[in-house]
């Protein structure tokens, strides 16, 4: 057994946290605080919080609030532009992972020179070095999907040519994360769900990744218990700010398992999928790909999915043992039930069956390395061919 264990981000859990803000340690005397195009950060009073909290310190600050759900290049250069005209010296995300993801990017470019594409290692990224340190960040998470706040990855799409790309490294984590759940309350039911079901694949993959370590299977096993226990409830009454806390607590966990395993080839597949779609959410994309992507590996790598269909709650001791594995997509497909997104079809987002072909072979050039994290490799007609059954 070898692993290396390396978790560097302070994380302030749990409901009200974000007061917790105004005496913790910050990296830096002017923040550029990093927030979506939409409105909802000023509507529920979380930015002026904020606002506050860094006036009272003394720490001045910049805003830039153009991010969208799949955040984009061009926004991580501007942002990176406005950082070093204002002179801030560390980036706060504050908002989803597609906020605290372009933080992040936002946080390699301000003192780097060039292109952001030029330090990407996947399709046409340049993979070059980067020369020059990275800003701190500091997250604050209103979600509870991505995990971002308790890893090192962001997310940008290059739009000209369709890649939406993951990005990260040790200078990359957060410095500091405040998850508090009272902030995810406002979450609408189906966003909720998407971003619940996010944080259910990065477990699920994290899991299933060749990777994984006796770390990330504890976190990730203990992180889908508490989604199939916990989410439904947060669909059904937003307000719920137990079930919050347990699916915030499961997301954060999830993070953990980004950081010490990986995701695997599906991400590579929705990716592709948002990239050419951006109006895609990301958890509605793998919650697309998901039975067919599954029902695939389970018959591949039948001894991981006991333990998972466990963890979905399924009665695998009730099941003779060479069935057990079987458990694992009815309980994932009755959990899409039970959370109201069982009936979902790609059509309803106008992808194109003609487009699946373009769209595989996307998925391997762009993400290429998440490919790799599978214990069974696919080959581009296998991959096209979950594509194809996912399809609706
Ligand atoms: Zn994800």
């Amino acid at each position: 057994m070898h692993f290396d264990y390396y978790m560097p981000t302070r994380i302030l859990f749990g409901p009200g946290k974000l007061n917790q803000l105004a005496q913790a340690k910050l990296p830096g005397k002017k923040a550029l605080i990093v927030i979506s195009s939409g409105n909802s950060m000023r509507k529920f009073g979380y930015l002026s919080r904020l606002e506050e909290i860094l006036t009272a310190r003394g720490i001045a600050f910049a805003v830039f609030d153009k991010i969208l759900p799949n955040p984009i290049k061009s926004h991580v250069m501007e942002g990176a532009e406005l950082c070093r005209e204002e002179g801030c010296d560390f980036v706060i995300g504050l908002g989803g992972g597609s906020s605290i993801d372009s933080a992040k990017s936002i946080a390699v470019m301000a003192g780097n020179p060039g292109d952001y594409w030029d330090y990407i290692g996947g399709g046409t990224g340049k993979g070059k070095p980067i020369p020059n340190p990275i800003l701190p960040v500091v997250a604050i998470t209103t979600t509870a999907g991505t995990g971002t706040e308790a890893d090192p990855w962001t997310v940008i799409t290059k739009e000209d040519t369709q890649e939406k790309i993951g990005f990260g490294n040790e200078h990359t984590f957060p410095t500091l994360s405040v998850v508090d759940p009272e902030l995810m309350l406002s979450v609408p039911p189906k966003l909720t769900a998407f971003q619940g079901f996010d944080a259910l694949f990065h477990s699920l993959e994290g899991y299933l990744a060749k990777i994984a370590t006796p770390i990330s299977d504890m976190y990730a096993l203990r992180s889908i218990e508490l989604i199939v226990q916990n989410l439904p409830a947060c669909i059904a009454s937003g307000s719920n700010l137990e079930a919050r806390t347990n699916v915030a607590l499961a997301n954060t966990y999830a993070g953990f398992v980004q950081t010490e395993s990986s995701c695997t080839s599906e991400h590579s597949m929705e990716h592709a999928l948002s990239a050419f779609y951006p109006e895609l959410p990301h958890g509605a994309g793998l919650i697309l790909l998901s039975e067919a992507y599954f029902t695939f590996f389970s018959s591949k790598v039948p001894d991981r999915f006991v333990a998972m269909a466990k963890a979905m709650g399924a009665d695998v001791d009730a099941l003779p043992e060479e069935e057990r594995h079987l458990a694992f997509v009815p309980a994932l497909a009755a959990f899409k039930e039970k959370c109201g997104v069982a009936d979902l079809k790609m059509s309803d987002w106008g992808i194109q069956a003609e487009d699946l072909p373009k769209m595989a072979v996307n998925a391997r050039e762009t993400m290429g390395g998440l490919f790799a994290m599978d214990r069974y490799p696919l080959s581009l007609r296998e991959t096209l061919g979950i594509m194809e059954k996912a399809y609706r």
